[in-house]
């Protein structure tokens, strides 16, 4: 027998650094996708990936920071509405605190937002009634604050803090290992910082950060900038190239050219179309990749970030996404669908010129800027 073995490899330890040392006799822990499929419930019955593939990927980077405690990470989403990410988000929140047994915070822009954020998604999202009877109003030091879920343990209790940071006086410093930021646009940054600091004591100290977009420049579109910029590619079968939908809309939208008669269902006369020769595209074929440029700025190391706009998640019929273009006839409608449909938040070279847009600039610069003859 050789010299003795070490008991543990250092990556054995990994785990105990963000469980006190009690992951070893736990038994074995769901994973986030396994838990969100089991534990949670959506308008539509119980979560599933079915039509959300692209969310997959988000959801196993997020599992795998938890499983193996990697510290300091944060994690970016620049989203369209409606395309899941939120459930998602309450589903990591719920998963952290009651099978990681670790603290959250789970921070909205104000607390009437909160409050009912806490009764309209937080609760209705608990599928099952273990889940729901694990956890009950908090207490900590003391002192009950609104929106403060414990749950109570063999190894004392875990906090979910869902917090309107617009107003934090009231608020109570309790540390959070999690941080989950949701329209981060909308907080402001001095509440921010307030925000991070509740990590300062946390072994992981993990960021989540998910809004759609409103500002070019700032905020989420920014945060997703700074981060390694993942945005969902879409192969086209036939001529092999890869296509972000978002940045090619409208041209990627075509009628699906069946007669009206075979096919009464509008959402099937349309499709998605390669730009360069027009043959169908299948969104959830796509594959997630690095965005930007050699020439942009290296992403921020532990920062990962993702664009997910309503065309990369099936789950939003292009029916609907279509509606909205055609509805949204003046710049300003196009700039929200751009925000809201695409998670393009872009106020720059598409942006067309329009009367108030003109009027603006006479009233500052005059002399340069009369009126053209008509
Ligand atoms: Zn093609």
């Amino acid at each position: 027998m050789p010299g003795r073995r070490k008991k543990k490899t250092d990556e054995q330890h990994i785990p105990d650094r963000i469980s006190g040392g009690r992951a070893g006799i736990s038994r074995q822990k769901p994973a986030l996708a396994e838990f969100l499929e089991k534990e949670i419930r959506t308008d539509s019955g119980a979560f599933s990936f079915v039509g959300r593939e692209t969310l997959r990927e988000t959801v196993d980077h997020l599992d795998e920071i938890l499983r193996l405690g990697l510290p300091e990470r944060t994690v970016s989403v620049l989203k369209g509405t409606q395309i899941g990410m939120t459930t998602v988000a309450i589903g990591l929140a719920l998963y952290t605190v009651y099978v990681h047994r670790l603290n959250v915070g789970y921070f909205l822009p104000d607390q009437d937002f909160a409050n009912r954020f806490d009764d309209t998604r937080v609760r209705p999202a608990i599928r099952r009634a273990a889940l729901a009877a694990a956890m009950r109003d908090g207490r900590y030091r003391g002192a009950a604050s609104k929106g403060l879920k414990e749950f109570p343990g063999p190894d004392g209790s875990r906090f979910l803090y869902i917090l309107g940071l617009r107003d934090i006086g009231n608020a109570i410093s309790l540390p959070l290992d999690l941080l989950i930021r949701d329209e981060v646009d909308d907080l402001p940054p001095e509440n921010l910082r307030w925000s991070n600091d509740r990590l300062d004591a946390s072994k992981l100290a993990l960021t989540v950060n998910l809004a759609m977009g409103r500002t070019p420049g700032a905020g989420i579109q920014a945060m997703f900038e700074e981060g390694d910029r993942r945005v969902w590619r879409v192969p086209c079968h036939a001529c092999g190239a890869e296509w972000a939908l978002e940045e090619h809309w409208p041209d990627v939208l075509r009628e699906a050219g069946v007669s009206s008669e075979e096919n009464p269902n509008e959402e099937e006369r349309l499709r998605l179309a390669c730009p360069a020769c027009g043959a169908s595209l299948a969104r959830s074929a796509g594959r997630w990749r690095p965005g930007g440029s050699e020439a942009e700025a290296e992403p921020l190391a532990g920062h990962r970030s993702y664009r997910i706009s309503q065309l990369a998640v099936p789950a939003v019929r292009l029916e609907r996404v279509a509606a909205k273009w055609r509805a949204a006839g003046r710049p300003g409608e196009r700039a929200k669908f751009r925000c809201s449909c695409l998670a393009m938040p872009d106020a720059g070279e598409s942006r067309p010129i329009d009367a108030a847009l003109l009027n603006a600039l006479r009233a500052a610069a005059p002399l340069q800027m009369e009126a053209a003859p008509v």
